[in-house]
């Protein structure tokens, strides 16, 4: 039992009472005391000298173990087709396969017309994969397409889930990522976040308790691994209060924006016989909706486009009516991307929450109107949700973008470039400052499935919260926001507290 005293604290979102103390026993918020008066007896006191303090973030979609493993892969972005390939040959290693990621659309013209042979051509027999920007498309060398049982003159560009085949001949375990990855977390002032890696990722954590590094995680059970689990034992894993939990079956509609896989109700603006690719769609999502459901899963789908966000919500109206005994877990929509208005009613009805990334804004608004054109007013349509009292909470899905709330919430509220450049893109879909921040703290605990009152900072929650040296309603990327230290589940995180002495 361990009571702690921080005294003259800025609280936010603030109570408006000025500095007060933050009395804390056993990991719990116990109460807000006006500073200057009495002070209970404690067995340490910090004086946070009018530092802010403010819940830990939960970030809501993100790909934990993969940014550990992205972090050590070669990146590609923004890269010449030489230094891609001289930064490639640098990072050989005799055992393990070549892998990187970032590259856009279109390949360079030396590469063609068969890009899989120009790499073979500079890594002979190497086996070597290249995730594009958005992880749903790689280039392989013919060593892999080999293993694929692809003809040898494949152009070595493979999509969606011939992509994550490729992948899994290549992958590392990620089991021994789970340390660094919390602890990147926490360094980003977040302290619960969902996950949604392979299933790999999920034994990593039951194996190594997140709880130990200080954080919460939630994970989605990827679709193929449901189904092919032993009915008796494919059932949901971990309560509220538990630092690790795995509550939902997360589902892939459809592709990306980025590659023209979003599926559309009509056709895209600049390819207008494109209609992106439905990866689940009519009975074949029904019924995994129904049998998750019924064994009280909840659904986490992702859906980039309109026609995807549309049958999502006719999945997850399913998988409601099939999961009895109360509703203790919310269905998501994940990146909910585009929005045809004329679903809101039935999306409202369908109780799901959704789960946005404003930060891919920075890229996609480079994009968004010349593939969807006026379409484009509802694309991540935070405002409107709101307004039509959708839940929303946000994420960062990085890798694919930076792991940096901050970042997320003044694309939220800026919808410009990431460095605060050009037009709002849909000045319309502009939330405040506070209604981002709420969607990362006491607006994500339900729906992430995260302790009673997580992130409020009220009396008898979780005090898993952030001390910055900075006013939070300023702050436009981590980098600046002057993160001094992390309290979770009744510990300093990042310097024991000592900068506080
Ligand atoms: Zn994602």
């Amino acid at each position: 039992m361990t009571r702690l005293l921080l005294k003259s604290a800025r609280r936010y979102p603030s109570s408006g009472a000025g500095l007060e103390d933050l009395l804390i026993d056993s990991g719990k918020v116990v109460q807000w005391i006006p500073s200057g008066s009495e002070s209970p007896s404690v067995d340490h006191v910090v004086d946070l000298d009018g530092r802010w303090v403010l819940p830990g973030f939960v970030d809501s979609h993100l790909h934990l173990l993969y940014t550990e493993q992205h972090s050590r892969q070669v990146s590609l972005a923004g890269k010449s087709l030489d230094r891609c390939l001289s930064d490639l040959k640098d990072a050989i290693c005799a055992e393990s396969a070549l892998v990187g990621h970032g590259w856009r659309d279109p390949l360079p013209d030396e590469m063609q017309p068969t890009p899989a042979a120009f790499l073979n051509h500079h890594f002979p027999d190497k086996a070597v994969l290249l995730w594009n920007a958005d992880f749903h498309r790689v280039l392989v060398t013919p060593t892999i397409l080999q293993q694929l049982g692809k003809d040898p003159g494949h152009p070595g560009v493979l999509v969606e889930e011939e992509a994550e085949a490729a992948w899994n001949c290549v992958k590392e375990s990620p089991a021994r990522e789970v340390p660094a990855a919390c602890q990147r977390l926490l360094r980003h002032g977040i302290t619960a976040a969902t996950t949604f890696d392979r299933g790999e990722s999920i034994r990593a954590f039951h194996a190594n308790r997140p709880g130990k590094e200080g954080v919460y995680i939630r994970h989605g059970l990827p679709e193929e691994e449901f189904l092919s689990m032993d009915p008796a034992e494919a059932l949901p894993y971990g309560d509220r209060e538990d630092d690790f939990a795995v509550r939902w079956v997360k589902i892939f509609a459809d592709g990306t924006l980025g590659s023209r896989t979003a599926w559309l109700k009509s056709g895209y603006t600049d390819d207008p016989e494109n209609l992106g690719i439905a990866r689940r769609s009519g009975d074949s999502l029904l019924s995994t909706a129904e049998a998750a459901g019924s064994k009280g899963w909840g659904l986490a789908i992702h859906a980039i486009g309109d026609a995807a966000v549309c049958e999502s919500i006719r999945a997850i109206h399913s998988a409601r009516m099939a999961r009895s005994g109360g509703l203790d877990v919310f269905d998501r929509i994940e990146h909910l991307q585009l929005l045809d208005p004329g679903d809101i009613s039935s999306l409202i009805q369908s109780g799901a929450v959704a789960s946005l990334q404003p930060c891919h804004l920075f890229e996609d608004r480079k994009i968004v109107r010349d593939r969807w054109g006026k379409r484009a007013d509802y694309s991540i349509p935070f405002r409107f949700l709101l307004d039509q009292g959708v839940p929303v909470i946000t994420g960062t899905d990085a890798p694919i973008e930076d792991l940096d709330p901050w970042a997320d919430l003044y694309a939220a509220c800026e919808r410009v470039d990431r460095n605060g450049n050009g037009d709002s893109e849909g000045p319309a879909q502009r939330v405040l400052f506070a209604e981002a921040f709420h969607s990362k703290t006491a607006g994500a605990a339900g729906a992430n499935f995260l302790p009673e009152d997580y992130g409020t900072l009220n009396p008898g929650s979780r005090a898993d919260f952030q001390v910055l040296d900075n006013d939070p309603e300023s702050v436009k990327e981590g980098s600046r926001s002057g993160l001094v230290d992390v309290f979770s589940q009744g510990q300093w995180r990042l310097n024991e507290g000592r900068d506080f002495q």
